[in-house]
């Protein structure tokens, strides 16, 4: 008999239906003798629509209350899971984040899951339930509901997981298991039957959302061999472990497309030593993550600094700069976010230099614009314009692997 964890996203349990077919799924799973947990996430576009209804009562809500309303979504799905597998005739119980002792740092939205209390979780399963906990959220040492950040309930199944030493975890999704880019605009793509944890987080932290990238992160320092597979059809699907061995090599695993970003270019900072320290220090204090960053030659006594934060991060990294717009001295700031990320991933662009000249010839070819570039030992990131990022893709992703 083994602890098997299992996650389900949002599309697998959009409706009765679906929701039928994931009990299914998840009471096989049981007769076959195993413990089971299961982690769901909201239905469909519930967290979308829980947040649209948030901004038409106040434009500005406090991460609080928001977390507050967007956690309830989980909490749908798990009682309706829960209904569903009563119905199937098997013991099942539903626990929120708070009940299954899921505790959390208290960044709001953005909280990071510090321990898990295992008596609850235990005690049901010493009781031989199938246990359903709500993803995505938890509480902080204020009794307060807080999320994860969006797509965090795959971190949640990680976690949970992990701390019950499961021997397997399995994130079911619409897709049947991680791709070369993603399957749904790149229709030559190729499953991986493979992917290190490594190549993993990098194309999930570059926005290939098939799992969540904190969710790697864990999986990676835990141990905890991941199963990304599909809840819509019966086929083995991507396991996500420390070493593969590929039959074919190829020089990336994967492309991935980021269009949550915005650029933001500060203009005529006087160009003298200091100026970048001020700038992204006030940033780290205020937990803004810079991604790109680009100087410009200094000219004369100026020079220009561009960066990229998360889209949802915009507004707030605005105010933060213009209200100390007198010690940083800057004369004007340019926002923009009609921009999107394209980056290629790969354990062994390090010692291939080509790697680069392979993706900028691609756009080249395709005359898309580069506006800003940045390579680490594993990626390499362009930023073009978002009109172009689906083409874009397209012709790096042909260039590797056609
Ligand atoms: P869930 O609701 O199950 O958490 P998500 O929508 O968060 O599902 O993630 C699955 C989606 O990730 C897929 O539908 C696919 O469009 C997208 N995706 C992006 N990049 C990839 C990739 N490299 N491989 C597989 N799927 C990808
Ligand atoms: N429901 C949350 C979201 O849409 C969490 C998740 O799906 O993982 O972001
Ligand atoms: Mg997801």
């Amino acid at each position: 008999m083994a602890l098997i964890v299992q996650k389900f996203g949002g599309s697998s349990v959009a409706n009765a239906e679906r929701v039928f077919n994931v009990a299914k799924i998840i009471t096989d799973c049981y007769s076959l003798g195993n413990d089971v947990v299961v982690v769901l996430s909201a239905q469909g576009d519930t967290t979308d629509e829980l947040i649209e209804k948030a901004h038409e009562i106040n434009p500005n809500p406090s991460r609080r209350e928001l977390d507050a309303l967007m956690s309830t979504g989980e909490q749908i799905s798990v009682c309706l899971m829960a209904m569903a597998i009563e119905r199937l005739g098997f013991p099942v119980v539903s626990l929120t984040g708070w009940q299954a002792d899921v505790r959390t740092t208290s960044h709001h939205s953005d909280a990071k899951i510090k321990k898990i209390g295992l008596d609850r979780l235990r005690m049901e399963l010493d009781r031989r339930n199938i246990v359903l906990v709500t993803g995505f959220q938890g509480v902080n040492k204020y009794g307060d509901v807080t999320t994860l950040g969006r797509g965090g309930s795959d971190t949640s199944a990680v976690a949970l997981a992990c701390a019950l030493k499961a021997n397997l975890c399995q994130i079911y999704t619409d897709v049947d298991g991680v791709y070369t880019a993603d399957p749904r605009t790149v229709p030559n793509a190729r499953k991986l039957d493979q992917i290190t944890y490594g190549e993993m987080l990098e194309l999930a932290s570059l926005g290939a959302k098939v799992l969540h990238n904190r969710s790697v992160e864990l999986a990676k320092s835990y141990h905890m061999e991941l199963e990304v597979l599909s809840s819509f059809t019966n086929k083995p699907g991507t396991i996500v472990k420390e070493a593969v061995s590929r039959m074919e090599k190829t020089l990336i695993s994967g492309v991935a497309r980021d269009d949550k970003i915005a650029r933001i270019a500060l203009t005529h900072l006087k160009n003298e030593p200091g100026v970048a320290y001020r700038i992204f220090s006030l940033l780290a204090k205020n937990h803004i993550n810079i991604d790109i960053i680009i100087q410009s030659i200094g000219r004369e006594d100026t020079k220009d600094i561009s960066f990229t934060v998360p889209l949802d991060l915009k507004d707030e990294t605005v105010q933060v700069l213009n209200d100390a717009k007198g010690a940083l001295g800057f004369e004007r700031m340019d926002v923009s976010d009609t921009s999107s990320k394209i980056s290629v991933v790969g354990a062994g662009i390090v010692n291939n230099p080509g790697v680069a000249a392979m993706v900028f010839e691609a756009l080249y070819e395709a005359d898309i614009n580069i506006n800003m570039i940045s390579t680490s030992e594993i990626k390499i990131s362009v930023l073009i314009d978002k009109e172009d990022a689906e083409k874009a893709v397209r012709v790096i992703h042909d260039k590797f692997f056609n």
